[in-house]
């Protein structure tokens, strides 16, 4: 049987979207009532007045936090028993599938499959995957004297705030929610007031997978408003933030001012992708280049916006890179063949057009796109943009876009690229493409970042941990580390004899 399409605009129109907030497992407003207005980069239409949630509404979902933690109704079951309840929760983010993916293309501008095949079903997986973990994590037992037994267990750490970022809204929630959930913990979720729908819709699917309430409470606001309180919360245990790298360091401020929580967080990049003259296959490494690039419109923390060709072969390989930007030309977000869509609002456009407006002044060669696209939808679309004859010291190399826009930059030698390469104060991903295996150990070796990839860009996998060296954040995502971010380490000695 042939697949029927969907008609993602009729389905739009017909969405009936909450904008409460979550709390104690119930969908309320801000006490005070306050609301603000949501609306989609596609075209600029308004989806929902959102809660905006105040210190007040925080206090609310930390207390139900800490009453849940502390009465121990989901910490206190069996690792067996949040593993099923976590498999359910990701069942129903797949049962959900269709409607979650159309809210995260609506409100953040995503092209309708990338939210359908990518975002919901990392999400899905991430939730499943430490469900399924967390019954075959083991402590373990110290080797001590004869007369002793030492016992080093991990502990939920208690109330945990998560704050996310809107780029990968569903997914960046539930690699914070999942580990922490599954470890014991309760949380309360801060959205980013920019894509904030997908994640109550979270706080709606964990109640009836079973999830206690008052374990998950998902609070939409602003970050001064909801982030600030929450993070300077002295009954919250733990804050897990990802966001921008200036944000982050206040975030770990506030750590140290109030309850000197820990704060794991994961910020932002400007990761180099290095192409030497012996790559075997060109081809394959220029559709990479351009692929990680410009996927998600640029706004990707490890997106390679930093190309780096040893100078033999740069023109070659600009050339590739160009021959592959038809492939991420913007289009209709709705429409299940595009590839790019829409920047998550204005103020993101005009960011990204004032970085390709430096790009010229300060000399680089704009040789792609560099302007606003679909201006007749009223949404807020940029064509991928291609700058050469970029130095590292110029704004687009150092500074971080979150756009379509791609730095090239030749170099002569290994040493110089590995040089250029560490010349930021970021390290989040890096890449190195060759076909000299010692080359591509010294080198993967040398790059000061969380994650390398040698002839690829784009593995992923959630066994892996994800986050950055220097100011791309510290802890990690992803993988059985994570759980370290959301456990205590306890020693109890037993005196046997
Ligand atoms: P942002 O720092 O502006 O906001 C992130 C979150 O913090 C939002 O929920 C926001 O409301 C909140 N916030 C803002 N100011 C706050 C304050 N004073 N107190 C408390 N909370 C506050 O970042 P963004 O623009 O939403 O996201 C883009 C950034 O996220 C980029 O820098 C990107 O690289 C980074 N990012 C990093 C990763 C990673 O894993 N390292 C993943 C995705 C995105």
């Amino acid at each position: 049987m042939a697949d029927i399409k969907i008609d993602w605009h009729a389905r739009a129109k017909s969405l009936k979207i909450d904008g409460r907030a979550f709390i104690g497992g119930v969908r309320m407003p801000a006490a005070g009532g306050q609301t603000y207005e949501c609306f989609s980069p596609i075209d600029n239409r308004k989806l929902a007045d959102v809660a905006s949630c105040q210190e007040v509404d925080v206090n609310l979902a930390v207390a139900c936090a800490r009453i849940a933690f502390n009465d121990r109704r989901w910490a206190g079951l069996s690792p067996r028993e949040r593993k099923q309840t976590m498999i359910r929760f990701a069942d129903l983010l797949i049962s959900n599938k269709e409607e979650l993916a159309l809210l995260e293309t609506l409100d953040m501008g995503k092209p309708i499959s990338a939210s359908l095949s990518v975002d919901v079903n990392s999400a899905a997986n991430s939730l499943r995957w430490f469900g399924e973990a967390i019954d075959k994590v083991y402590d373990e037992i110290a080797p001590t004297a004869d007369h002793t037994l030492a016992m080093i267990t991990r502990e939920p750490i208690g109330v945990v705030g998560a704050i996310v970022p809107w780029n990968y809204p569903i997914l960046m929630a539930c690699w914070k929610i999942a580990p922490a959930l599954a470890s014991g913990n309760s949380v309360v979720l801060k959205p980013s007031e920019k894509s904030p729908l997908t994640a109550l819709r979270l706080g709606d699917l964990a109640l009836v997978a079973g999830i206690p309430a008052g374990v998950l409470n998902v609070i939409p606001g602003f970050g001064e408003q909801a982030g600030t309180p929450l993070a300077m919360h002295m009954d919250v245990d733990c804050i897990a933030f990802t966001g921008s790298t200036g944000v982050g360091k206040k975030i770990q401020i506030m750590a140290g001012q109030s309850n000197l929580k820990r704060a794991w967080c994961e910020l932002g990049g400007k990761s180099p992708n290095i192409v030497f003259a012996d790559c075997k296959d060109l081809d394959i490494a220029a559709a990479a280049s351009a692929g990680s690039i410009f996927y998600n419109q640029g706004e990707s923390c490890n997106a390679p916006s930093r190309l780096l060709v040893e100078r033999s072969i740069k023109d070659v390989f600009v050339q590739k890179i160009l021959a592959e930007l038809s492939k991420y030309q913007p289009a209709d977000p709705l429409d299940e063949s595009t590839t790019m869509g829409a920047l998550v609002d204005c103020g993101q456009m005009q960011n990204v057009l004032k970085y390709i407006a430096s790009g010229k002044a300060q000399g680089a060669k704009l040789l792609a796109g560099g302007e606003q696209a679909r201006t007749e939808t009223g949404g807020f679309y940029v064509s991928p943009t291609v700058f050469d004859n970029v130095t590292n010291d110029m704004t687009i190399a150092a500074e971080e876009i979150f756009g379509p826009v791609l730095s090239i930059i030749a170099f002569d030698t290994e040493e110089e690229a590995i040089k250029i390469a560490n010349d930021t104060e970021y390290g989040l991903a890096a890449a190195v493409w060759t076909q000299d295996i010692s080359r591509a150990h010294l080198v993967a070796k040398r790059l000061r970042a969380g994650t390398v990839h040698v002839n690829s860009y784009d593995e992923d996998d959630i066994t892996v941990p994800f986050g950055g060296y220097k100011q791309s954040g510290n802890g990690r995502d992803k993988s059985l580390h994570a759980l370290e971010k959301y456990t205590e380490l306890k020693t109890t000695w037993i005196r046997l004899k």
